[in-house]
């Protein structure tokens, strides 16, 4: 008796849970289409604010994405991606969560938004940067042990101890390393702290144009944070009311190796005067010091009459 009471209590508990996420599914008798998307997109919404839920918050996306057509223009497929993305984030499945983004890429492509596209472009480098550092964790090794590293100095820039401006200055120079993996870590722990955005926009502020290689490392880690999802408004207005200070961001290709790279600091008004790249900045009234994203080799913007 007791073991069949055992069986039971199973029986109804497994059914019970494996029912509830297609019960959530389930479209109430008098719901119409509309109202039922605009119920599972709340839903999955509400759903993945819980650290374990965030699977079944994936699986009413995927009920959302059989709803709403291509053809629908009541309905945002394109966030749909987006959030199931997100979600896929969270469980770090990041090859799922890129190609969701990258069907959010190819909506917003469509529909002309030239904002969202740039700020797909931007989660997407992210989502990569984030699944290339759980490879380096995942493999283990020396550059993990840094990657370990760079994190402990980085938690030092959130307090006020004495140490934190020793940590500031070594992740600092790690902005020059060969490797691209720590370029790229560093100036991401850099971008976060409060403190410290404001000594890279001091160190760009005050070196512009005495020292080209400080500043464009510290305009470089500022470029990248830009959030691009304002509509209208410019990398320039943004960094204004972001940090305060006047800079502009462009793209340029590399000199040595033609890697197109972004969010590269420059003065407002210098955009709009032609510059060259080359090896070396020679005697040039101003420049820019950009390291190349992939070869990691220093190039510059050159201009022959200061725009600032
Ligand atoms: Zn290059």
């Amino acid at each position: 008796m007791g073991f069949l009471r055992h069986i039971f209590r199973r029986d109804r508990k497994s059914r019970y849970t494996s029912l509830r996420p297609s019960t959530l599914a389930v479209k109430h008798p008098a719901e119409t289409a509309d109202q039922e998307i605009k119920r599972l997109w709340q839903t999955a919404r509400r759903t993945a604010l819980t650290i374990g839920k965030r699977q079944e918050a994936v699986d009413i996306c995927t009920k959302l994405l059989d709803l709403i057509t291509p053809a629908d223009q009541e309905h945002d497929r394109g966030e749909v991606f987006h959030n199931r993305a997100m979600y896929y984030r969270m469980l770090k499945d990041y090859d799922s969560a890129i190609k969701d983004l990258q069907q959010e890429l190819h909506f917003a492509q469509n529909r002309g938004q030239q904002q969202r596209v740039r700020f797909c472009k931007k989660l997407i480098d992210e989502t990569r940067q984030l699944q290339r550092r759980a490879q380096i964790a995942q493999q283990g090794g020396r550059k993990a042990d840094f990657f370990d590293q760079m994190t402990t100095q980085a938690q030092k820039l959130w307090s006020d101890s004495p140490e934190s401006g020793p940590a500031f200055d070594w992740l600092f120079q790690q902005l020059r390393d060969s490797d691209a993996d720590i370029r790229t870590e560093a100036a991401r722990l850099l971008a976060q702290p409060p403190k410290s955005l404001e000594k890279l926009v001091n160190i760009y502020n005050a070196q512009h144009k005495t020292n080209p290689a400080d500043a464009g490392l510290a305009g470089r880690v500022l470029g990248r944070k830009i959030d691009t999802n304002y509509p209208n408004t410019s990398p320039a207005q943004v960094a204004k009311s972001m940090f305060g200070t006047d800079i502009d961001f462009i793209e340029a290709t590399c000199f040595h190796c033609g890697y197109h790279n972004e969010a590269i600091p420059i003065p407002p008004n210098a955009g709009k005067n032609s510059f060259k790249r080359r090896a070396n900045p020679e005697h040039a009234p101003y420049s820019v010091s950009v390291i190349c994203d992939r070869c990691g080799q220093e190039y510059f913007l050159i201009w022959d009459a200061d725009p600032t």
